[in-house]
């Protein structure tokens, strides 16, 4: 199958796709973004892709949503649990023509267990608890709203640990019929507090709790830039503090049991902007 669009002398279109000539200004709808976006990456539900607009791009959408490009007109996309089944991206170039392309987002299946009885009620929270809660969570916001010039988001992610898997992302229970929140990150447990862990890509240290929070514990989030940040939980301690510039593979925190957690483990969650993602499919094989 041909897999470019060519414009034959006329403006007949030929191949797979469509032109549209509008004044000075030229569409170009193509059925394969693939090739025109040059993507690359996991086009799954939680996944991510890397791509390049086409010359000459002043501007990108996903979903009608702008998305940053580099000055070299990289850029990266990313689909949450719940996306798809399609997803569309859109360029717009100097001179007013346009190139546009939609791809599939193939769906997963994920692991549901449904447990017979409620929920059990938790009481009403205390009102100090709800205050304290309430900074928590504006020093996360506070810090997924950070951005920096760093380029984490175009490295190949390795694993911060190596140990068992011991919950996976996008899991979830249902509770007599009412789901529960999935799950939203990888749970890797080495059967011990203490074990060191590392930065799976560069990045900027944006959040270092010094004082365990309510659930997240000792938490540790990391910003690869292009709004992809990553966080860790349940910390026993951590090696960097926020400002700092990480490298891939640095030592930057040791796994622990802080917050709300059975035992000790790393909980790593990925973020792209509101979109969570799985961790498991920025990786290769563990320990590679
Ligand atoms: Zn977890």
């Amino acid at each position: 199958m041909q897999r470019r669009l060519f414009l034959a002398a006329g403006g007949a279109a030929a191949g797979f796709g469509l032109w549209r000539a509008s004044g000075w200004a030229a569409e170009r709808t193509s059925m394969d973004p693939m090739a025109d976006f040059a993507l690359n990456g996991q086009l799954t539900q939680g996944g991510w892709a890397r791509g390049k607009a086409p010359t000459d791009s002043t501007r990108l959408y996903l979903n009608g949503q702008q998305v940053r490009l580099a000055p070299d007109l990289s850029f990266f996309i990313a689909f949450d649990r719940d996306a798809g089944p399609r997803a569309e991206l859109l360029a717009e170039q100097r001179g007013g023509g346009s190139s546009r392309g939609s791809f599939a987002v193939s769906p997963r299946s994920w692991q549901i267990e449904h447990i017979p009885i409620g929920r059990r009620p938790g009481s009403a929270p205390s009102e100090e608890y709800a205050r304290r809660r309430e900074a928590e969570q504006a020093r996360i916001r506070a810090a997924r709203l950070k951005d920096h010039a760093i380029e984490g988001w175009r490295q190949k992610f390795i694993w911060p640990a190596t140990g068992r898997i011991s919950g996976r992302f996008g899991s979830q229970r249902i509770y007599n019929g009412s789901p529960g929140a999935y799950h939203s990150g990888l749970d890797i447990a080495t059967g011990t507090s203490g074990t060191p862990f590392v930065a799976p890509a560069d990045g900027v240290v944006i959040l270092a709790a010094e004082q365990s929070f309510t659930l997240e514990g000792r938490l540790l989030m990391i910003d690869h830039g292009m709004g992809l940040n990553s966080a860790f939980l349940h910390c026993s301690s951590h090696a960097v503090k926020e400002g700092d510039t990480v490298r891939q593979g640095q030592f930057i925190g040791r796994i622990g049991a802080t917050g709300r957690a059975t035992g000790p483990h790393l909980h790593w969650s990925i973020k792209w902007r509101e979109a969570r993602l799985d961790p498991l499919l920025f990786l290769g094989k563990m320990g590679v």
